[in-house]
C-alpha cells in the first residue's frame, strides 16, 4: 500500500489515505490518547471495504457506494503502517485495532476474521473492536469463531436513533435489523463474553436528541449489559443534518447519565476529516 496523503491532527491523530495495488484508496486513522483517559491509548481504526453498500444517510463512505472487499493482508497492512509511525515518533505501541473505518465489517466477515487473527499473530495485539450496523448473522459467526480464544473483541452496535421510524430514515438496514434486534444481539454478546456491548448513538441536532429520545433510550437500555456511547455527527455537508454543539451533547448526556450507563465519545481528528470516508470523498 502506498501512502498518498497523511494528515496530522492537533490532537495527534493521523489520517492516512492509502492506495492499493489496483488503484483503489482507503482511509486509516491512527488515534493517540495522549491524556490517557481511555481504555486503549494507541489505536488504529482500519477500513474493511472500499466504499460500502449500507447507504447510511449520514455517512460519506455510504455515499461513495460499494467497490470491493479488502483482503486480510490489506487489513493487516493498515495496522503495520501505523505501527511504523508509532516507532518513528516514539509513541506507545498500538494496543487495539478498531474496525470502524470505511465499510461494514460483517459484509466482509471472512477477511475481517482472518485479518484479526493475522494482526494477533504478527503484532501480538489482542484487543479489537468491531463497529457494525447490526448484521446479526455475522455477529453470530464472530461469537462462534472467537468464543474460546485469547482475542478480545468488543462489539460496537450503531443505534443512532431511539425509534424505528427515525432509524429507518437514516439507516436503511433498519428494515432488516431493527432496534429490537440490535438490543437483543447486544445483550446476547455481552452475556457470552462478560463485557458490556457498546451502543453507539451519534447525535444529529433536532433529530434524535429530544426528551422523547431520552425516555425511549432509558426504556430500551436500562438494566441491560449495554453502554451507550454518545457522539456528535461529524459535519459532512449533508442536507437536513446538523452537527450538535458541545452544549447540545452535554445536555443530552446529563439527561441520561443517572438513568443508564453512558459516556461521551471523543471524536478524534475532527480537524483532519476524521469521520469515515471524509478524506477519500475529496479525492474521488
Ligand atoms: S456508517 Fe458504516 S455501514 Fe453505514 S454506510 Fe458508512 S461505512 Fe457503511
Amino acid at each position: 500500500m502506498e501512502i498518498i496523503e497523511k494528515l496530522i491532527s492537533e490532537d495527534d491523530s493521523v489520517k492516512y489515505l492509502l492506495k492499493m495495488k489496483d488503484g483503489n484508496t482507503v482511509e486509516t486513522l491512527y488515534m493517540h490518547d495522549r491524556e490517557l483517559k481511555l481504555t486503549y491509548h494507541s489505536t488504529v481504526c482500519v477500513s474493511s471495504q472500499v466504499g460500502c453498500s449500507q447507504k447510511c444517510f449520514f455517512c460519506a463512505t455510504g455515499k461513495q457506494g460499494f467497490v470491493r472487499n479488502l483482503t486480510d493482508l490489506e487489513i493487516i497492512e493498515q495496522v503495520g503502517i501505523c505501527m511504523d509511525y508509532c516507532k518513528e515518533m516514539n509513541l506507545t505501541p498500538i494496543d487495539a485495532v478498531v474496525f470502524a473505518g470505511m465499510g461494514e465489517p460483517f459484509m466482509n466477515y471472512e477477511n475481517v476474521r482472518n485479518g484479526i487473527i493475522g494482526v494477533y499473530n504478527k503484532y501480538k495485539i489482542s484487543n479489537f473492536e468491531i463497529a457494525t450496523v447490526g448484521l446479526t448473522p455475522g455477529i453470530h459467526k464472530l461469537i462462534k469463531d472467537f468464543k474460546n480464544t485469547n482475542i478480545n473483541i468488543r462489539l460496537n452496535l450503531s443505534l443512532h436513533a431511539s425509534s424505528n421510524k427515525t432509524r429507518m430514515s437514516i439507516m436503511p438496514v433498519n428494515s432488516k435489523y431493527d432496534i429490537k434486534s440490535i438490543v437483543d444481539v447486544g445483550v446476547e454478546y455481552a452475556e457470552i463474553f462478560k463485557v458490556k456491548t457498546r451502543i453507539r448513538y451519534m447525535i444529529f441536532k433536532g433529530i434524535n436528541d429530544t426528551d422523547a429520545d431520552v425516555e425511549r433510550l432509558e426504556a430500551l437500555l436500562s438494566g441491560k449489559p449495554l453502554k451507550l456511547i454518545i457522539s456528535s455527527y461529524n459535519d459532512n455537508n449533508i442536507q437536513g443534518l446538523t452537527a450538535p454543539d458541545k452544549n447540545d451533547v452535554m445536555n443530552f448526556y446529563n439527561k441520561l447519565k443517572d438513568k443508564i450507563d453512558c459516556e461521551i465519545f471523543h471524536n478524534f481528528g475532527s480537524d483532519i476529516k476524521g469521520g469515515c470516508g471524509q478524506l477519500r470523498q475529496n479525492k474521488i
